[in-house]
Formats: C-alpha cells, sequence, structure tokens
C-alpha cells in the first residue's frame, strides 16, 4: 500500500471513531519497518511464534496485539510484553494469563472473544459462555488481567445484511456488558471487529480497534 492510500485509510479509521490494528501475519519485518516510517505503532499477530519474533526485531515502542487463538501452554511466551489480547475465548485460558502476567509483574490487556458468525470453525464464547465467565467467582478473583472489551470475527460473506447483524449483535452486547459489569471502569471501552473485507460496515457498527491485513500489506502468500 502506497503512503497515499494508508493516509487515506488511516483518516477513514479515525474520522469513524477507530485506530488501526495493522495485521502484519506472515509478513517479513522490512515491511513492518516501513508502515512503522509512515507513523503506524499498533501491529497484530496471530501466532506466538511469529510474535515474539517480530517483538524481538523491530522497535520497542510497537504495541503488539495478539489477534490469533491462544494455546495455554505458551500464555508464557508473551505475557511480558503483550499489549493487548484480542481472543480470549476461555476461563481457563484468562486464568493461565492472570497467573503469567502475575508472575511477569504486570496486568496484561485483553478482550473477551465473542463468536459472532455462522460458521462452527470460528473461535469465540457464545453469549451465555460470555455471561457465566464474568459472573464466576474465579474471574471475581484476577488482579493482574484487565478486560477491556470485545472481539468479533463476522461470517465470510458476501452478504452485507448478514454481516451488518452480526457486528451490531456485538456492538449490543458489548454495551450490555459494560452496563452490567463494567459499569465503573473505564478500560472496558475497546470493540475489536472488522477485518479488509469489511471493515466499513464494522466502522458503521461502532468498532473501536479495526484489524486489516491483506488491505494494507496484500494478499498473504
Ligand atoms: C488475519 C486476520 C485479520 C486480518 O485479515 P485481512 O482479511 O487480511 O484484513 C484480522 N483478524 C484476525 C483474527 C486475523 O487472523
Amino acid at each position: 500500500m502506497n503512503t497515499e492510500n494508508y493516509k487515506a485509510l488511516i483518516n477513514e479509521i479515525q474520522a469513524g471513531g477507530a485506530r488501526l490494528v495493522a495485521i502484519s501475519k506472515t509478513q517479513p519485518v522490512e515491511k513492518i519497518a516501513e508502515l512503522y516510517q509512515q507513523g503506524q505503532r499498533l501491529f497484530g499477530e496471530n501466532k506466538v511464534q511469529e510474535l515474539v519474533a517480530k517483538h524481538k526485531a523491530l522497535p520497542k515502542d510497537i504495541e503488539w496485539h495478539l489477534v490469533g487463538h491462544l494455546q495455554t501452554n505458551k500464555v508464557k511466551q508473551v505475557t511480558p510484553f503483550v499489549h493487548l489480547i484480542h481472543s480470549v475465548d476461555s476461563l481457563k485460558l484468562l486464568a493461565e494469563i492472570n497467573k503469567q502476567a502475575l508472575a511477569a509483574g504486570r496486568t496484561v490487556n485483553c478482550l473477551l472473544q465473542v463468536h459472532i458468525a455462522a460458521e462452527e470453525t470460528k473461535f469465540g464464547l457464545s453469549d451465555n459462555e460470555l455471561h457465566d465467565l464474568l459472573r464466576s467467582a474465579e474471574f471475581a478473583a484476577m488482579k493482574n488481567v484487565c478486560i477491556c472489551g470485545l472481539m468479533g470475527m463476522a461470517t465470510n460473506t458476501g452478504n452485507v445484511a448478514q454481516v451488518e447483524k452480526e457486528f451490531e449483535h456485538l456492538h449490543l452486547l458489548f454495551a450490555e456488558v459494560k452496563k452490567e459489569f463494567f459499569a465503573a471502569q473505564s478500560c472496558f471501552a475497546e470493540l475489536s471487529m472488522g477485518m479488509s473485507g469489511d471493515y466499513k460496515l464494522a466502522l458503521k457498527h461502532g468498532a473501536t480497534l479495526i484489524r486489516v491485513g491483506s488491505l494494507i500489506f496484500g494478499e498473504r502468500i
């Protein structure tokens, strides 16, 4: 993506009240450094190994976001530096993040991933599981995680009405959960939704973090 197109994308996202997380998975560090030179600081990866390697190789003022499914046995590798984990989809995973964050002497920011798509292959909590997690005594006792909001992935379809319905559902759920569980906590403020194919719709429905990869870097190989 050239500078002009990148600036136009940033302006569009900012005008919509959101920020861009540039999804750099599979891209070499040189490509990431180029975008960094243009001012981009929020980058996202979906694999732990790649995230760790790129964090090591690139400037330390980058905010690294983990957007892909996270296995409990890999949590320890990211807790020392990750800025936001978008993909927390179980109490067990959250408990491990809390434990490793304590060991690393920090609080780790997390989003709870909600299953909003029609496809069964996508990860995420159901609405009921989300409520159960937030009501649990185990969650109430966690001191080293901060729940900053919700994340979701819409169905991969050209059916605009369906995608809008899914984003709107997540938007309403976000408002409900904020009111019921986080009314006094200003950090519960992020709604991560929208990718290259559907970010305009996500902006329309209240997204605050947009995760765009291929539109910026070109198709992944
Ligand atoms: C790859 C990925 C993206 C970005 O997808 P594009 O279609 O390339 O913009 C966003 N979110 C998650 C969770 C991803 O894995």
